[in-house]
């Protein structure tokens, strides 16, 4: 039987490796292997969300092995580490347990077609320190890691209260005005104000927590409009973010932030998200041709350009996009849209049928204030152009971003089920996780 390998159960290779499953593996005309070198899944735009402790990552995120078996696939665990294209074989790297005991050997992957989806990294940019200090968001232990920096600085921070004029008593530094950026530090403001709520210390949530978001541009949410980028300032601003636009953190210490301009900013908290680059690993893979960015590069079919039964989409793939004279971006709506193409397209291929062309469709951006707002801007369909939106519409449009997921790897009915659920859990549960 044919088997198709995917590298990377994300965003978009959870939801191919799903939809596959369904369609090939069910009706055995092939076989669909996942490859992650984690067990479990959660969607990475919730990152930030659980960062700031309002999202718990044990409810939203998916076993591999269950999901594998409810879709008729079979799950690898593995860190891809090795290509041998004259074999059609990869190598996963050996994994270990948490005190480094070796759980299962470095092995061997045979493969008919092979998928590439293993998403992006955070890039430091050598920025000195910054990996050292600096709380980096790709995945969810990091994410938790950051939640529980937060946690431990409010509870230091009652215990030692110092002087009574030491405002703010906490400093937390946010390097990247991106999207990331912006939708955590209004994330963490929102945490604050829960925290003070259930009294789990008297800091005053508002002065007591400092937040700053820098940025080394001239305004923050660069790859957004300007009209976009003004509004989120403005709300932001209302939230007490400090925003520092113009300005380059050249390097980072355990307590300290230095700027290229001069300034040095006292921290307890430091997070980056000031950009990504491809995973290192791409650029080891029996000379598949990467972009300097280290991306694989793909023709329109998102096969590589070395070879064709090595397919590559996501974040790891630098993929044309002829109607803007650019790449597509690295962005879950990517993803999605690119796992939806590959599933048709692979299916096709196995019947002999010649390849289409992936065209990406831009429905716009969204960038979440946490349960102040959301703002952004939906593109095309009856609209034609750009509209910008703002409020409870922009949140719920938001927010069906992830339940567009849920519904690819569920389908739509326990997708509402699922949402339901999560709803009436909230009524018991705490706005934020206090541990
Ligand atoms: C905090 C945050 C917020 C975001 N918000 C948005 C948003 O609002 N809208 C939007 O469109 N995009 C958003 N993004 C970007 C979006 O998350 C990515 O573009 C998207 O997840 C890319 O999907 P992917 O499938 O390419 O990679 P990923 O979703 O990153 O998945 C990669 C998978 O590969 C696995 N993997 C990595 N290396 C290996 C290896 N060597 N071997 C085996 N497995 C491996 C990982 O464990 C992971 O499961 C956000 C990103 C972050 C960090």
């Amino acid at each position: 039987m044919h088997r198709i390998v995917i590298v990377g159960g994300g965003a978009g290779g959870l939801e191919l490796a799903t939809r596959l499953g369904n369609r090939l593996g069910a009706r055995q005309t092939a076989q669909i292997v996942l490859v992650d070198r984690n067990p479990t899944h959660l969607w990475k735009p919730l990152l930030h969300e659980v960062a700031a402790g309002s999202m718990d990552p044990f409810m939203h995120q998916l076993e591999y092995a269950a999901q594998a078996h409810w879709h008729h696939f079979k799950f690898q665990l593995g860190a891809l580490s090795g290509l041998n294209r004259v074999a059609k074989t990869i190598t996963l790297a050996a994994v270990h347990d948490l005190d480094g005991s070796e759980l299962l050997p470095s092995r061997e992957l045979a493969y008919d077609t092979l998928v590439i989806a293993i998403g992006s990294t955070t890039n430091f940019f050598g920025v000195a320190g910054a990996q050292q200090y600096a709380q980096a968001l790709d995945t969810a232990a990091q994410a938790q890691a950051c939640h529980r920096r937060l946690l431990a600085a409010c509870m230091r921070a009652d215990a030692n209260p110092g002087s009574s004029d030491a405002r703010p008593r906490i400093q937390i530094a946010i390097v990247g005005g991106g999207a990331t950026g912006v939708e955590l530090s209004a994330q963490l403001r929102q945490t604050a104000q829960i925290l003070a709520t259930y009294g789990l210390h008297p800091l005053d949530p508002k002065h007591d927590i400092g937040i700053v978001l820098i940025e080394a541009g001239p305004r923050i949410l660069p790859a957004l409009s300007e009209h976009v980028s003004k509004a989120t300032a403005a709300l932001l601003t209302k939230l007490n973010v400090e925003i520092m636009v113009n300005e380059q953190v050249a390097s980072v210490s355990d307590k300290a932030l230095y700027t290229a301009s001069g300034k040095t900013l006292s921290v307890d908290l430091t997070v980056w998200a000031a950009g990504i680059k491809a995973p290192a690993i791409l650029s080891q893979l029996d000379g598949l041709a990467t972009n300097p960015r280290g991306q694989l590069k793909v023709h329109a079919t998102l096969q590589t350009e070395t070879d064709p039964d090595i397919f590559a989409f996501g974040d790891c793939a630098s993929c044309p996009w002829p109607e803007q004279n650019t790449t597509i971006p690295p962005r879950a709506q990517a993803a999605h849209q690119q796992a939806n193409f590959l599933r048709r397209a692979l299916t096709r291929r196995l019947k002999g049928a010649p390849l289409p062309n992936f065209r990406y469709r831009d429905f716009g951006s969204l960038v979440s204030l946490g349960h102040f707002s959301a703002v952004g801007h939906l593109m095309g369909g009856v609209m034609g152009g750009s509209l910008f939106i703002e409020g409870l519409f922009a949140r719920f449009m938001y927010m069906s971003l992830y339940r567009l997921h849920i519904a690819a790897l569920h389908g739509f009915i326990r997708m509402a089920t699922d949402t339901v659920a999560h709803w009436l859990r909230r009524s018991i549960s705490p706005r934020v996780k206090l541990h």
